[in-house]
């Protein structure tokens, strides 16, 4: 493994906290070793403060976001269920294909990539699904949704739909409420604004889901009951499900320490100045920016390219010449935008000038 250092700024993974990487460089514990424990139970209830969320079965999956996903639909979804996917981009649209192979029978509200959740079109699709998912912050395209208002209007029509919040790259970067905002079930990934590595999804399931939950989901591996028994531990103690990965546990406990003593809201803020800055400098230079004015992240900023710039080029540049890693967009936007994230440890003022200066530099 060469020792490059690299400045990511890209979707993800973005660089990890220093605290996440002592963490990672502690001596190996045992995952049924009481230190350990005493580790996991706090990550757990250091990830139900930041999600906003009373949830007992709140927990770090052993595997990237996209296990998160896998999760939620295999243990809330049976053949033939109604689910209500919200797709403003490629998440959605990956909700839709994850759905799909649990048997659900999918309602697809497609959105303009770019734009935010339409709260009233979501609800519309259906009048009782069994679950209605959506992306918080869709890393496609840089948008924010109002996952709050979704929540809250599902829940004052009807007690019987799920709500699952894709918070992959929201959770660490912005105020979460997952309880006043209704949502039943998350996930999140450790690679973006918890600035931690790649490796796990923290996952958060309601009492109201557990209630409705499949009992037997096909994929043992994803198990909720399975993976609770190990978490939360029972009359007969903690039983063995899998291997959990104790260094990885210990690194997100550090970043989530880290985040904790400098307050969750001056962690947001930071972000937000971050970005409101990458967005100013990005503007002045005569770029524009993709996602919908008013529903941009400020951890993930999607901007056009120019035309008659080769997008890859500029990428490759500013990886061989600043040692700066940027998005290229995704699907038909794959060419034609590029994303800059400013993500957990990376969003600070002095991330945002560098690239800017970087960038104004290769397309000079
Ligand atoms: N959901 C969103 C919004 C994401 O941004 C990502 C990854 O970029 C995922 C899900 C999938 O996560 P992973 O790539 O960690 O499996």
């Amino acid at each position: 493994m060469p020792l490059t250092d690299r400045i990511l700024l890209g979707p993800g993974p973005s660089n990890p906290y220093p605290e996440a990487t002592l963490g990672l460089a502690a001596p190996l514990l045992g995952h049924l070793d009481p230190e350990f424990i005493a580790v996991l139970e706090r990550t757990c209830d250091r990830l139900r403060a930041l999600w906003g969320t009373g949830n007992p079965l709140t927990l770090p999956l052993s595997g990237t976001g996209s296990l998160g996903m896998e999760t939620a639909f295999a243990n809330t979804v049976s053949a033939g269920d109604v689910v209500v996917v919200a797709v403003n981009g490629l998440f959605g649209e990956r909700m839709c294909e994850v759905a799909r192979r649990y048997g659900a029978d999918v309602v697809r509200v497609d959105h303009e990539w770019g734009q935010p959740v339409d709260v009233r079109r979501v609800l519309d699709a259906h009048p009782s699904p069994r679950l209605v998912a959506v992306v918080h912050a869709e890393t496609s395209t840089g948008v924010v949704s109002d996952v709050g208002a979704l929540g809250r209007a599902l829940r004052e029509r009807s007690d019987d739909t799920l709500l699952l919040a894709d918070c992959v790259t929201s959770l660490g970067g912005m105020p979460l409420e997952l309880d006043a905002w209704k949502v039943d079930i998350a996930y999140s990934g450790t690679q973006k604004c918890l600035g931690v590595a790649p490796g796990l999804a923290p996952f958060t399931f309601s009492e109201r889901a557990w209630e409705r939950r499949v009992t037997t989901p096909p994929v043992w591996y994803a198990d909720l009951g399975l993976l609770g028994a190990y978490v939360r531990g029972g009359p007969g103690g903690r039983a063995y499900h899998h291997t959990a990965p104790t260094a990885m546990i210990a690194s997100l406990d550090a970043a989530l320490a880290r985040i904790e003593a400098e307050g969750p809201e001056a962690v947001a803020e930071r972000h937000r100045a971050a970005g409101a800055r990458l967005r100013e400098g990005l503007v002045d230079m005569g770029l524009e920016l993709f996602a919908a004015e008013g529903h941009r992240l400020a951890q993930l900023t999607s901007v056009l390219v120019p035309e008659g710039v080769d997008s890859a080029k500029v990428r490759m540049r500013l990886l061989d010449e600043y040692g700066l890693e940027i998005g290229a967009g995704v699907g038909r936007y794959a060419a034609s935008v590029w994303r800059i994230g400013l993500m957990g440890h990376n969003a600070r003022l002095d991330r945002a000038e560098v690239v800017l200066a970087a960038l104004r530099r290769v397309l000079d």
